[in-house]
């Protein structure tokens, strides 16, 4: 046996949202419901005058507790040379506390400063140079020419070898050039991007389904964390159960409302498989009133009403 709760009239929803309306922007109610001329009154504003279309929908909810906190795992490593260690930035949290992930501002892995290390270079094996044979001398050390020397009385020319130090290698055969790898420096820079230190916070977390497509959800599903006690609807442990009972609890079902407790149920599902959420609340299940208005002067707007004839709250883009 399930109990059908009393979805509101709309006398009542459209009344509540009038009062309401009219403690933000009176102004407004006036311009848009208003006769010239006549003095201004709210009791002549009716749902039977304005309401021109209603829907009969509804919403599931429930609340989860998620794990905020060390999201990422596991390193980056980088390698670079000497002068481009200077142009990442580094972080340290190095003695300090845990970081609430809330205030952090950057990325959620960074390179951290203390895990800066020396590496040689493997392409000059740490050395910053590289020595090869010359090529003014072709390794020899020495530049060696052919002169023509004129020889004797007859003045006979005689080729005759003459050799000198080569000035490209100092005689030594050997030129050294920087190593390109490293740029001369010796050392390449190996460095750790890490997940930074994320405190681990608990937070409650609304989650809303509605039928009604609303682009109220997120205010509607903050508005039941904080205020579930003001608003009535049918509760169930899980949704097997509430698979077998929502219509005959709201006393109406349509397509969009047996999409929308499928959808809710696999999100459910899918909170009580991740070992970081927990479902801390049961499932409720909301009577929805999708009300479309037209004002006087033409303008349209819609209004909502979720929760049963005893407690509910409205919402309205008007
Ligand atoms: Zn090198
Ligand atoms: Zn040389």
């Amino acid at each position: 046996m399930s109990v059908r709760i009393k979805t509101p009239n709309l006398d009542e929803i459209f009344e509540k949202w009038k009062q309401k309306a009219a403690r933000s922007d009176r102004k407004k109610m006036e311009k848009q419901f208003g006769t010239k001329g006549a003095v201004f009154s709210l009791d002549v504003i009716s749902a039977a005058e304005y309401v021109k279309d209603t829907m009969k929908e509804a919403a599931i909810y429930f609340a989860i507790k998620k794990s905020l906190g060390p999201a990422p795992t596991g390193k980056d490593e980088n390698l670079v040379t000497a002068p481009r260690v200077g142009r990442e930035q580094f972080y340290s949290f190095k003695g300090g506390g845990k970081i609430d992930k809330e205030q952090w501002k950057g990325d959620e892995k960074v390179p951290q400063f203390e895990s800066i290390q020396a590496v040689a270079c493997k392409n000059c094996r740490g050395k910053g140079y590289l020595e090869n044979k010359c090529k003014t001398c072709k390794g020899t050390g020495k530049i060696e020419e052919t002169f023509t020397v004129l020889v004797g009385e007859e003045q006979k020319k005689e080729k005759k070898p003459f050799s000198y130090p080569c000035g490209a290698c100092y005689g030594t055969g050997n030129r050294t050039e920087p190593c390109k790898e490293c740029g001369g420096h010796k050392n390449m820079y190996k460095y750790d991007i890490l997940p930074v230190p994320f405190k681990t916070v608990v937070t409650g977390i609304p989650v809303l389904h509605s039928s009604a497509q609303t682009k109220y959800e997120k205010e509607i599903g903050e508005d039941l964390h904080n205020m579930i006690e003001d608003v009535e609807g049918i509760r169930f442990s899980d949704f097997k159960e509430l698979e077998s009972k929502a219509e005959a609890s709201l006393g109406y079902m349509n397509k969009n409302i047996s999409k929308t407790i499928g959808a809710a149920r696999s999100d459910y599902k899918k909170y009580e498989k991740d070992k970081d959420s927990q479902i801390t609340t049961q499932i409720y299940l909301f009577p929805m009133i999708q009300m479309f208005c037209e004002t006087k002067r033409g303008s349209k707007f819609e209004l909502y009403s979720l929760g049963s004839g005893n407690k509910f709250m409205t919402y309205s883009n008007f």
